[in-house]
């Protein structure tokens, strides 16, 4: 169970993946990531280890400056290629990893059925996904607006990552209970569960605090609570040893 992300000048597949094999000492059952490219979201995503789902990214298209990628150790829903993460929401638009559990996707799920939503997987991580996407057409609201007004209304633990079609230079972030760390570089920004994928490119990083929302930029990292009012990031100076 871990979340890698990359923003910036690099191509992000070669750094999400180094990074999920950093992770992999955490263990998982199965791994994937979700790229985006001239409007294009390209999701690979494998039961498995992390090699299986590389060899499944063989002469597909895996260029982009902007890349998520997550390893799962499953909670709901038995590890398999379908309920592995990246999900996709019901329009195709957003794509969504997230670490922990959703405890009310239930009702939700029910909530979203009702309203006409189809379910790819078994996950609670798909719910949580869709009902951010129904809560930005209804409000017709920006993302991280609706980011907000869902994570006000789950119970759980969660660190999210999540990218859109419709903004391809922005990676928003969340969390509560579950870790995230934001590495800062030089027009680049690394996210992660713990900072092992990051050390290697740069010593600055934020440790997300929970119930904040990370809007995260290639030259732009903006902090907020869940009353959308800016926090100031806190920068740490990792340690080389
Ligand atoms: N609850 C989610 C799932 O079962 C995320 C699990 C995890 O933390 O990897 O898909």
């Amino acid at each position: 169970c871990g979340i890698v992300g990359y923003i910036g000048h690099r191509e992000a597949y070669p750094v999400v993946l180094k990074g999920l094999k950093r992770l992999e000492y955490r263990g998982y059952d199965s791994s994937g990531v979700a790229l985006l490219n001239n409007g294009q979201l390209n999701v690979y995503k494998k039961k498995g280890k992390v090699s299986e789902m590389e060899e499944d990214t063989m002469g597909k298209d895996v260029h982009s400056h902007i890349g998520i990628g997550h390893t799962r150790w499953a909670t709901h829903g038995e590890p398999s290629d379908r309920n592995a993460h990246p999900h996709v929401s019901q329009s195709g638009n957003l794509a969504m990893i997230h670490n922990g559990i959703i405890e009310n996707y239930a009702p939700i799920k029910q909530e979203l059925i009702s309203k006409g939503y189809d379910f790819k997987s078994d996950t609670d991580t798909e719910v949580l996904l869709n009902f951010i996407e129904d809560i930005k057409k209804n409000n017709d609201c920006s993302l991280e607006e609706a980011l907000r007004i869902a994570l006000k209304r789950i119970v759980g633990a969660y660190c999210i990552l999540l990218i859109s079609k419709d903004d391809p230079e922005t990676i928003i972030a969340a969390r509560k209970g579950s870790p995230l760390v934001i590495g800062i570089g030089k027009g680049e920004h690394f996210l992660a569960s713990d900072a092992s994928p990051i050390i290697e490119y740069t010593k600055e990083v934020v440790y997300v605090n929970d119930y904040e929302i990370a809007i995260v930029r290639a030259d732009e990292l903006i902090l907020k609570n869940l009353g959308n009012e800016k926090q100031t990031p806190f920068i740490t100076k990792l340690d080389m040893e």
